[in-house]
């Protein structure tokens, strides 16, 4: 027995990686069990498995011995490793999902027993707030509110402050930065990273092995190394963040990226890390030129948002995968696949991520998320499609947005449930309800938009439950007034019916 080895997961390709500290060589592993347990967005596979090939290239070019094993599952590669290599310790910063946490948990006295040691790193360079800092900040208090995560946040960080307050006086841009779709700028074009050979093998493989993945398997542009990734940064900071916070709510069907920074997929497998995204966003903020409630804004998303989902899902796992407080059961209809649906909002958002494995942010929560509501779609079928459509989704970030925001956890997340009716939505896009089959102006009739009759049908069915929430109360009056309710109903039942019947046709799904 000798030495120690680095395990290295696919999630953790950090630049600056602490299991490295002491360790002798290193251990990754591509496993054929997990790679094949779903039907992933093709570019979600190639994006992995080409920055985790690219990741080892590197070590082996610093001189570090590394055991890379594509085998059938991680035990396998695992059990193979220790044979060969005799390692007395294996150090691993622990994995970000709490199934697979659980699992090495477990290995500790499996190894022990074969005279190894298994030792976990605390220190993790993909969040600013760890697991136990953030339940400290938790205990006591009955809700929890993002807005006053974010503010500690700044306060221990020193992002945009001036000494114990916020720089400019203010914490929170929200109110400006909502600007509708009818102000919308054209925004730079997103930059596209040529794949080189390595990816382009990458994407061969795929193709041949993954015939049944989702989504398209080319273009695809995004980065898979640190460099890359550095100068993605680069060009987000200086191309876009400027107009970030303003149209930050915006949809245009034209350009599904406007001013986001498509950064999150970068961030959750550790090719940069939120200190990287904050520092550069504080850089140029004081560098001149982009005003403070884009820097803001966007500071917000990283040490605030991403934050407190990762500190959300910590606090209540894993009780919190089981929630579904509406009890909504219905599948996910057969168009989240295909795009196959008159509703031109979600056919534009579902040919989007075909193409990209991406939208941002208010697609997922505007349209899919809201939808589902509206739609009563079962809250794990949603999570579950979630996870295997978009680039960037790994159960620690899914499991808060789509059943926080579903409000599927009773409020542990978000202090009401996100619905909003066609109003809304052809408000902050463009290119969607103008050129939509339905009328968003209608309520009910054959093309009145089923966003709005499912929307007062959710507030009818839901009411009971609803009114414990003060935050619903105003929109609860509005039901009150409906004289056309009995009308709505019926139509959203109609619809939802209908969509059921379809997935349960395509995938012999009875639920
Ligand atoms: C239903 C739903 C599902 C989502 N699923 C995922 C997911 O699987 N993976 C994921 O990383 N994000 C997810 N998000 C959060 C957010 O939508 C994405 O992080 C963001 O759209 C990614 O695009 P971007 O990098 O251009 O983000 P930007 O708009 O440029 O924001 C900057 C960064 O802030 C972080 N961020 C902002 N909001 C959140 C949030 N709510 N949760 C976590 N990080 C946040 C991300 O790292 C993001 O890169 C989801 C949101 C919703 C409503
Ligand atoms: S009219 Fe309704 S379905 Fe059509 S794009 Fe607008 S919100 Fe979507």
């Amino acid at each position: 027995m000798s030495g120690t080895t680095a395990l290295i997961f696919g999630t953790q390709l950090y630049a600056d990686q602490p299991a490295l500290h002491g360790a002798d060589r290193v251990l990754m592993v591509e496993s054929a069990a997990r790679l094949h347990s779903r039907r992933w967005h093709a570019q979600k596979l190639i994006f992995v498995l080409s920055a985790m090939r690219h990741y080892a290239q590197q070590l082996r070019e610093r001189g570090i011995l590394v055991d890379y094993r594509r085998a059938p599952n991680f035990e396998t590669a695992l059990q193979a490793h220790i044979a060969e290599h005799q390692p007395e310790c294996i150090q691993c910063v622990l994995p970000h999902e709490y199934a697979a946490d659980r699992i090495m948990r477990r290995r500790t006295e499996q190894l022990a027993a074969q005279g190894i040691a298994l030792r976990f790193i605390n220190d993790d360079p993909a969040f600013l707030c760890s697991r136990e800092v953030f339940a400290a900040w938790a205990r006591g208090k009955r809700q929890l509110v993002l807005e006053n995560f974010y503010r500690w946040q700044r306060q221990r960080l020193g992002y945009l402050m001036d000494g114990a307050q916020p720089v400019g006086g203010r914490w929170n841009f929200d109110t400006e930065n909502r600007q509708g779709a009818a102000t919308l700028p054209p925004a730079p074009p997103l930059p596209f990273i040529a794949p080189d050979a390595l990816t382009q093998s990458v994407i061969e493989e795929v193709r041949r092995d993954f015939p049944h993945a989702f989504g398209a398997p080319e273009p695809f542009r995004y980065p898979v190394t640190h460099t890359q990734a550095e100068a993605w940064l680069e060009r987000f900071i200086t191309e876009r963040l400027a107009n970030f916070g303003a149209w930050e709510d915006a949809m245009s069907a034209d350009d599904p990226f406007l001013f986001h920074s498509v950064l999150s997929l970068l961030l959750n497998v550790g090719l940069l890390t939120p200190r990287q995204a904050a520092d550069a966003a504080q850089r140029a903020f004081e560098g001149g030129g982009i005003p403070l409630q884009s820097a803001e804004g966007f500071i917000r998303q990283i040490i605030g948002w991403r934050e407190f989902i990762y500190g959300v899902y910590w606090l209540y796992m894993p009780a919190y995968a089981q929630h579904n407080y509406f009890e909504h059961h219905n599948p996910v209809p057969d168009f989240f696949w295909s795009g196959e649906t008159p509703m031109r909002c979600l056919a534009e958002t579902v040919r989007t991520i075909q193409r990209h494995a991406y939208t941002h942010h208010i697609p997922r929560l505007m349209l899919l998320v809201n939808f589902g509501n509206l739609a009563a779609l079962d809250p794990d079928k949603l999570t579950d499609w979630f996870m295997s459509v978009y680039i960037d989704a790994y159960d620690w970030v899914m499991q808060p947005n789509v059943r926080g925001f579903l409000y599927a956890d009773g409020g542990k997340m978000a202090t009401k449930p996100y619905v909003a009716s066609a109003a809304y939505i052809k408000k902050m896009s463009r290119g969607y309800c103008d050129q939509c089959y339905y009328d968003a102006d209608q309520r009910v009739g054959e093309r009145a938009c089923p966003f709005n009759a499912l929307y007062w049908d959710f507030l009818a069915r839901h009411a009971q439950k609803l009114t414990k929430n003060h935050r619903m109360a105003l929109i609860l009056k509005g039901l009150a007034r409906r004289d056309d309710l009995l009308a709505i109903q019926a139509r959203a039942e109609a619809l939802r019916r209908a969509w059921s019947a379809q997935s349960a046709a395509d995938f012999g799904d009875d639920a």
